[in-house]
C-alpha cells in the first residue's frame, strides 16, 4: 500500500525549509522593533468562534472551513485564520489590562478546504500581527509601513499596497441599503450564493469571485462615498500618513475582504510576480471585536501574510543559501573512531557543524561522503594519527591540506573559523 499526503496539503522539506527560517527570523527581528510579542495559540478552537467574528454568510464559514465533532460531540474546527483566535485569547487572558496597546505576532498553519492551485493549499501558513488599543489614523500607517519593510527586506519585488475603508456600524446601514437597491433588479441573476449574501450581508456580493457577479457590480455604489464624518477623516489621515511615509498606494472602493469583522481600513498587498494567487499579504481593522468577544472597547488592527506565497517569490527571486557540515572526521581503526567522537563533542561546543565517519568504509569512501555533503573540511584520524599526535586535514574547498598536533586544534579552530565560540 502507497500512502500520500492529503490532497492540497505539503511537505515542506530541506533544502527549502530553510528559507522558511530565514523569513520567520527576519519577521521576528522587524516586528519585534515595533514592539509585537510572538504569541502561540491552539490550531484547535471551538467552532462559534469562527462563524461569529469572520461571519456566515463568508466563504470561510460557508465552504472552506474543517469542522467536526470531537469524541464528547462538540463541533471543532481547523483555524481557517488567525485573528479570531488572538482575539479570544487576548479577552480570555485579561490582556486589556496590560498598559496599552498590546501588540502580537505568530506564525503557524491554517486549513481552508479550498480547490488546490498554485499559492493556494488546503493547509498553509501565515504569519500575522494583531495590534489592540490604538485608534490612530498613523498607526494604521505604521503597520503598513512595517509590512513594507519586511518584505522588502525578504526581496519580494514589485509591491502595490491597495487600501479602502468599509466605515462602522454608523455608516454601514446606508451603503447596505444603497447596495440592496443597486443590486435589486439584478438578483436573479446573480450566483446563489449571492441571492442569500443580499438578503444577509449584501456588502460580500463585492466579494464574490464568479465572473457574473464580478460583471454585475459594475457601476455599483462605491463604499467610501457613505462614511460618515469620523470615518472619512480617519481614511483620509490614514492615506496622509501613507503619503508622509512614502508609502505608494491606490484606493480600492471595492476591497471589501472575505471576513465579516473588519472595520475602517481595510488592505492588501499584492505582487505583480506571483500571477494569479498574487495577494502576499492583507488586512484590515476590527474594532468592535474585542467587544464582541466580552472584553471591554477595544480598537484593533492586524494583517497576515502567506508563507506559501511569499517563498514562491523568494525562492524565484534569490535561490537558497543550504548550510553544510564545517567538518567531516573521517576515522581508520576503532580506537580512531573513539578519540573522533570525542574530538567531535568539542568542535559542536564551538558551534561547529560535525559530522564523524562511523560506518567503517575506507578512506577513499569517506572523503567522497564528506564532499558530498559540502563539507569545508575533512579531518582524518587513524590509529597511527593517535599514536602519534597529530590528525591530518584537508580544506575541501580550496584542496589545500597539512598535518597539526591533536593538541594545537583549538588554534587550528579559531584561525579557520573565527566565528567559532572562544574557548572561555
Ligand atoms: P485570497 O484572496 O487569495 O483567497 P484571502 O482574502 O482569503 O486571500 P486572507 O484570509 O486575508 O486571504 O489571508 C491572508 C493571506 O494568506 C493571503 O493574502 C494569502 O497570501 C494567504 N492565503 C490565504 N488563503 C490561502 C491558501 N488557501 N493557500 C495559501 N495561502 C493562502
Ligand atoms: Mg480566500
Amino acid at each position: 500500500m502507497k500512502y500520500s499526503a492529503l490532497k492540497g496539503v505539503h511537505d515542506i522539506l530541506p533544502p527549502d525549509v530553510y528559507l522558511w527560517q530565514k523569513v520567520e527570523s527576519l519577521a521576528q527581528g522587524v516586528f519585534s522593533v515595533y514592539g509585537f510579542q510572538e504569541i502561540r495559540l491552539p490550531i484547535i478552537e471551538s467552532t462559534d468562534i469562527f462563524t461569529r467574528s469572520i461571519g456566515e454568510t463568508t466563504d470561510i464559514v460557508e465552504k472552506e472551513m474543517y469542522t467536526f465533532p470531537d469524541r464528547a460531540g462538540r463541533s471543532i474546527t481547523l483555524r481557517p485564520e488567525g485573528t479570531a483566535s488572538v482575539v479570544r485569547a487576548y479577552v480570555e487572558n485579561h490582556l486589556h489590562n496590560l498598559p496599552s496597546p498590546q501588540k502580537f505576532f505568530y506564525a503557524g498553519p491554517m486549513f481552508r478546504y479550498e480547490r488546490p492551485q498554485k499559492g493556494r493549499f488546503r493547509q498553509f501558513y501565515q504569519i500575522g500581527i494583531e495590534a489592540f488599543g490604538l485608534e490612530s489614523p498613523e498607526f494604521d500607517a505604521e503597520i503598513l509601513s512595517m509590512l513594507k519593510v519586511f518584505l522588502e527586506r525578504a526581496g519580494v519585488k514589485g509591491l502595490n499596497f491597495e487600501i479602502n475603508s468599509i466605515g462602522c456600524e454608523d455608516c454601514r446601514p446606508a451603503f447596505r441599503k444603497a447596495l440592496t437597491g443597486f443590486f435589486s433588479d439584478k438578483l436573479n441573476d446573480l450566483c446563489p450564493d449571492c441571492q442569500v449574501r443580499y438578503e444577509h450581508n449584501p456588502l460580500r456580493i463585492l466579494d464574490c469571485k464568479v465572473e457574473r457577479c464580478i460583471e454585475l457590480r459594475k457601476g455599483a455604489p462605491r463604499v467610501t462615498d457613505f462614511l460618515c464624518d469620523e470615518c472619512r477623516s480617519h481614511f483620509e489621515s490614514v492615506l496622509s500618513s501613507l503619503r508622509i511615509l512614502d508609502i505608494p498606494y491606490e484606493v480600492n472602493p471595492t476591497l471589501v475582504r472575505g471576513l465579516d469583522y473588519y472595520t475602517r481600513t481595510t488592505f492588501e498587498v499584492t505582487s505583480e510576480q506571483l500571477g494569479s494567487q498574487k495577494a502576499v499579504a492583507a488586512g484590515g481593522r476590527y474594532d468592535r471585536l474585542v467587544e464582541e468577544f466580552g472584553g471591554p472597547e477595544t480598537p484593533a488592527i492586524g494583517f497576515a501574510m502567506g508563507m506559501e506565497r511569499l517563498t514562491t517569490l523568494l525562492k524565484e527571486s534569490g535561490g537558497i543559501l543550504i548550510p553544510s557540515p564545517d567538518i567531516f572526521i573521517a576515522t581508520l581503526g576503532k580506537r580512531a573512531v573513539s578519540e573522533a567522537s570525542v574530538i567531535a563533542g568539542e568542535l559542536r561546543a564551538k558551534g561547529l557543524w560535525t559530522e564523524v565517519g562511523y560506518d567503517g568504509s575506507s578512506l577513499k569512501s569517506q572523503l567522497r561522503k564528506a564532499d558530498r555533503l559540502a563539507s569545508s573540511y575533512a579531518f582524518i584520524i587513524g590509529d597511527n594519527e593517535i599514536s602519534t599526535g597529530k590528525f591530518k586535514w584537508k580544506n575541501l574547498k580550496d584542496s589545500s591540506q597539512g598535518e597539526t598536533d591533536i593538541s594545537g586544534l583549538g588554534d587550528f579552530i579559531s584561525s579557520r573559523f573565527p566565528d567559532a565560540v572562544k574557548p572561555r
